[in-house]
């Protein structure tokens, strides 16, 4: 397994162009913004040099970040490891013993193939591995 970057830190926040206006102050573009219907946000990416920041917004009462939000307010949701390999990695943590939520990638933002580790391993940090081709 090989760790490329620190991919992204996500930020669950209330609304996407409230927030937004941060980064903008700080003269950072979105480079868009996008749906992800499977897990019920959308979201916006601000790239900070070879990482971004994404901010996301619930788009269901009862999908992951509103249930989030709601037991923690706003604030950081998880990090992102990029690897090289997805699927060699989740295989080699497995191996060591890591707890997975996703023990098979599903697709996320821009079409990167993501999977989550279990904040129980991590010492309660949600991370996402991201693999991007
Ligand atoms: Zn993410």
């Amino acid at each position: 397994m090989k760790i490329l970057n620190l991919d992204h830190i996500g930020i669950a926040v209330k609304s996407l162009s409230e927030s937004s206006k941060l980064y903008e102050l700080l003269g950072i573009k979105s480079t868009g913004t996008e749906e992800v219907a499977g897990q019920k946000v959308k979201v916006a990416f601000f790239p900070v040099g070879d990482s971004e920041v994404e901010l996301l917004e619930s788009t269901a009462p009862d999908g992951p970040i509103a249930r989030y939000i709601e037991k923690n307010g706003e604030g950081i949701q998880h990090i992102a490891l990029r690897v090289d390999d997805l699927e060699k990695a989740l295989a080699e943590l497995k191996a060591k013993g890591v707890r997975l939520i996703d023990e098979k990638p599903r697709y996320g933002a821009g079409g990167a193939r993501i999977a989550f580790v279990h904040p129980k391993s991590t010492g309660g940090i949600l991370l996402e591995l991201s693999e991007k081709k």
